[in-house]
């Protein structure tokens, strides 16, 4: 019994599933995308600039989709999901892991933008998206992933980022809210919440100090050490795989982050 049980259940099957990965075009999104293609699932890979999606895709060994969207434009946030059927006919997972980071302090005054752009893209981007998705995931018993961050669990060391960080607690209680409705039936929400990651975030990021490296972040880390955007991107295809059949509404910190005054 315990032979078989473990035979079928020692490897993520994909075959055939639909999954759709949004922020795919670098970082963990890229890395995601390609990991569950490896994985034999059917890739929709979306974001904003087509030529660097177009690198990713070339990655991807099975059958996929490329859909250029902005996910916090409505008609693009449509257009994903109605490519995607008229495709593949069906979803399995989704992945909202498209995220911005913004900078913004209250005496500054530019915390208002910070906040109005970090939150339509992080929050009502992925709000949105899975409104959109989530008959279709009832039809396949399927599951959501959301990407937010550890800075949605304990604020960043500097100010500067209280928006952001505002943005992964919304989408933190947005995803256990959805764990909560969706789960009547059959449809499990994660959370996947990673400390430093070595990805382009920061370069992509207005405003920031340009002078920051990740080796600044590994001393925050409890093992002194960034994670690789593979490494998040195993945690994510495990939680949507069925290997994780019991796991709904729980937010997975990829790392503890050292609080200061308390190490
Ligand atoms: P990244 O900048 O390489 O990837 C983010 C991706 O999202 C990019 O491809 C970007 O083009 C895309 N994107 C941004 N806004 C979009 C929009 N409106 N529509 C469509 N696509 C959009 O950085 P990453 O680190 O891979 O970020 C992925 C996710 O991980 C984000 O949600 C981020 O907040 C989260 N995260 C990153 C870290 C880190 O240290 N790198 C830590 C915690 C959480």
């Amino acid at each position: 019994y315990y032979l078989q049980l473990y035979k079928n259940n020692s490897k993520m099957s994909f075959k055939n599933k639909v999954v759709i990965i949004t922020g795919a075009s670098s970082g963990i999104g890229a890395a995601t995308a390609i990991l569950f293609s490896k994985e034999k699932a059917n890739a929709i890979l979306v974001g904003r600039n087509e030529t660097k999606l177009a690198k990713v895709a070339a990655l991807c060994i099975t059958k996929h989709l490329v859909v250029k969207a902005d996910v916090s434009k409505e008609d693009e946030v449509k257009n994903i999901v109605k490519r995607t059927l008229d495709e593949f006919g069906k979803i399995d997972v989704l992945v909202n892991n498209a995220g911005i980071m913004t900078i913004g302090t209250i005496r500054e005054g530019n915390i208002l933008s910070a906040y109005d752009n970090v939150m339509a893209t992080n929050v009502r981007g992925a709000i949105h998206l899975t409104c959109l998705c989530a008959d279709h995931l009832i039809a396949t018993k399927g599951n959501i992933i959301n990407v937010s961050s550890i800075a949605g669990v304990v604020l960043q060391p500097g100010e500067k980022m209280l928006a952001y960080s505002m943005s992964k607690v919304a989408l933190n209680f947005f995803s256990q809210g959805a764990a909560l409705e969706l789960s009547k039936h059959g449809v499990r929400v994660n959370i996947v919440s990673p400390g430093p990651v070595a990805t382009d975030i920061i370069l992509n990021t207005a405003g920031v100090d340009t002078n920051i490296t990740w080796k600044d972040f590994e001393g925050i880390t409890l093992l002194n050490r960034v994670s690789e955007p593979e490494e998040i991107a195993e945690l994510i295809a495990y939680l949507a795989s069925d290997k994780a059949r019991g796991i709904t509404g729980s937010n997975f910190e990829a790392i503890l982050v050292k609080l200061k005054g308390l190490h």
